[in-house]
């Protein structure tokens, strides 16, 4: 018989895992979700791409500019907060962080919070309002191979 092959660890964002990192300081927990993944056994690895990018909590509600995050990773269009500051760098700098921790782990599978302009799966921010589309973290795992889903 050939020997189980173990589990890989699943990233989650950090704030559906009920931690208080979002923009305004606050969560958005999914019980549900964390419940049903852990019941599965699997080990879930909680990160948020805007804190390890180097932004604080609270911090400026941001979002992609002007087209969407595949042109934020060519170079043509920038991540922009609130007051207009360009935190592009602190973007990519977390979703770099994802990938690294990923490929660490061995981790195939992402749980990602819909709408976020990091962590958006089907929808993200962009000119202020909801796009289709992912957002900068998201574009990046999906580009190395792991699989992103809502949550
Ligand atoms: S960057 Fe992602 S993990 Fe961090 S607060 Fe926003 S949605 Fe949650």
């Amino acid at each position: 018989m050939e020997p189980l092959q173990p589990v890989p660890p699943v990233l989650i964002s950090a704030c559906l895992l009920g931690r208080n990192c979002r923009f305004d300081g606050h969560t958005k927990g999914d019980p549900a979700l964390v419940s049903r993944l852990e019941a599965s056994g699997v080990q879930l690895i909680p990160y948020c791409p805007e804190e390890s990018g180097g932004l604080p909590t609270p911090r400026s509600p941001a979002w992609i500019e002007a087209q969407d995050a595949e042109a934020v990773w060519a170079g043509r269009d920038r991540v922009l907060d609130e007051a207009g500051e360009d935190v592009t760098s602190a973007f990519v700098r977390g979703a770099e962080g994802a990938l690294a921790l990923c490929k660490r782990l061995g981790i195939r599978t992402a749980y990602l919070k819909e709408r976020s302009p990091s962590c958006g799966v089907c929808q993200t921010h962009a000119h202020g309002e909801l796009i289709d589309g992912p957002g900068v973290t998201t574009v990046l795992l999906q580009k190395h191979g792991i699989e992103t889903l809502p949550g």
